[in-house]
C-alpha cells in the first residue's frame, strides 16, 4: 500500500544511470509511472569493460541523450522537480560522468539533486512494476550477485558472491570463446541449441563445481572448470548449458533458503542476468513448489536503466532525502544495506 506521501504528485523526476557499461536517462511522471529510458551502451571491440573507455563512451553520448530527453514532447522542462543519479556502487570513472551531468542539470533547472543507490533502484523498480510488496530479491547482474531481503528499514544482504558477479563470469567465459560482451545472451542461445539438438541431455561428463558456501556464492572456480571442459573436447554449447544449470541452481538454492529463513513468499528477480529465460523458469518452479510466486520485471527494467534511478529518486524526494552538492561525490563501494528505506 502506498503511503500518503508516495501518492503525492512529485512532478517529473529525471534519473541518470552510469554505473558501468550503460549511460541512460529515464524519468517518472508525478504519480511515479516510469517512461522507457534513452540509453547508450559501450560494446568493447575486444576484452571486457574498461572503466576509462566506458567513461569516455558516456561522455561522448551524454550530450545527445540529455537533449533527446529534455526535448521529449511528453513533459515540459518546467515540470521537472528533481534530478536523481546513481551515486554508487559502480566503476568510479563511469559514476563520475553521470554525477557531473546530474549536477549540471540540477543547477541549470534549479531543482534538487538526489543521489541514489543503484542496487536499491533495481529493487524498487521491480517492486513497483511487479506489484510485489515484500519480496526476497535475487539480484543477478554483471558486477553483483546478491540475495536481499528487507529487515528493520534496510535491504539486508543475506548472501552474495564472494568473488565475481555471475554476469561477469558468463561474460568472461564467453570472451574466452571469442563471443563479445555481453556474453550472457549468447550463452543462453547456445545452451538452448544444445538442448534442442540433444533432448533429454544429461550432465554426465559435464559436471562443474558447486558454487554455494552457506548463504554465499562463488563463480570463478565454476568458470575455470567450464573452460577446462571445453579445452578437454566437450562441445561449447554443451558446456554453456552446464554452466547455466550449475550457476543458476546455486543462485536458486540460496534464494530458496532466504525465503525459508525469512518466511516470505515472493521472489523478485533483478539485474541483467534476470533476462535469462532458463533462470526465470527455475525461479518460477522453485517459488511455486513452495506455494509462493516469482516475479520478474520487463527486460528494459532488468538491465541498467535511468527509469529505475528516477523511480527511487522520486521516493527519496517525497521523503525529503535530497543530496547537497558537497555530498554528491560518487560512492564506488556503496552497499545495498547503507540506504534507509523510508517508504514502506
Ligand atoms: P547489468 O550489470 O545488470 O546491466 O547486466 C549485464 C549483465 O547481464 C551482463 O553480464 C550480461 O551478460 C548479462 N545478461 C544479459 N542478458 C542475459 C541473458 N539473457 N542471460 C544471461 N545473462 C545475461
Ligand atoms: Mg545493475
Amino acid at each position: 500500500m502506498a503511503s500518503t506521501l508516495e501518492s503525492q504528485d512529485s512532478g517529473i523526476v529525471l534519473g541518470i544511470e552510469s554505473t558501468a557499461h550503460t549511460f541512460s536517462i529515464g524519468w517518472v511522471d508525478g504519480s511515479g509511472e516510469p517512461s522507457p529510458s534513452v540509453s547508450a551502451s559501450v560494446t568493447p571491440k575486444e576484452g571486457g569493460i574498461h572503466p576509462r573507455e566506458a567513461a569516455d563512451h558516456h561522455v561522448d553520448n551524454s550530450g545527445e541523450i540529455v537533449q533527446r530527453v529534455l526535448s521529449s514532447p511528453e513533459f515540459d522542462t518546467a515540470d521537472i522537480s528533481a534530478v536523481a543519479f546513481s551515486q554508487g556502487p559502480g566503476l568510479g570513472p563511469c559514476l563520475r560522468v553521470g554525477a557531473s551531468v546530474a549536477r549540471a542539470l540540477a543547477q541549470r533547472l534549479e531543482v534538487p539533486l538526489v543521489g541514489v543507490n543503484h542496487c536499491v533502484a533495481h529493487i524498487e523498480i521491480g517492486r513497483q512494476q511487479c506489484g510485489s510488496n515484500d519480496p526476497v530479491l535475487l539480484y543477478v547482474s554483471g558486477g553483483n550477485t546478491q540475495v536481499i531481503s528487507r529487515l528493520s528499514g534496510r535491504y539486508r544482504v543475506l548472501g552474495e558472491t564472494l568473488d565475481i558477479g555471475i554476469g561477469n563470469m558468463l561474460d568472461k567465459f564467453a570472451r574466452n570463446h571469442d563471443i563479445p560482451f555481453p556474453g550472457g545472451p549468447r550463452i543462453e542461445t547456445l545452451a538452448e541449441q544444445w538442448l534442442q539438438n540433444n533432448p533429454g541431455a544429461s550432465l554426465d561428463g559435464l559436471e562443474l563445481p558447486y558454487a554455494v558456501q552457506g548463504m554465499d556464492l562463488a563463480f570463478s572456480g565454476i568458470m575455470t572448470s567450464a573452460l577446462k571442459l571445453v579445452d578437454g573436447g566437450a562441445p561449447l554449447d554443451a558446456v554453456c548449458w552446464s554452466l547455466q544449470e550449475h550457476s543458476f541452481a546455486a543462485c536458486v538454492e540460496v534464494a530458496e533458503r532466504a525465503l525459508a529463513h525469512t518466511g516470505k513468499r515472493e521472489l523478485l528477480l533483478g539485474g541483467g542476468v534476470a533476462c535469462n529465460e532458463r533462470l526465470r523458469s527455475m525461479c518460477a518452479s522453485m517459488a511455486s513448489e513452495r506455494g509462493g510466486v516469482s516475479h520478474v520485471p520487463a527486460r528494459g527494467y532488468c538491465i541498467d536503466n535511468g527509469s529505475m534511478i528516477a523511480t527511487l529518486g522520486r521516493l527519496q524526494l517525497l521523503h525529503g532525502v535530497t543530496t547537497s552538492l558537497s555530498a554528491s561525490g560518487v560512492r564506488q563501494d556503496l552497499r545495498t544495506d547503507e540506504t534507509d528505506i523510508l517508504w514502506v
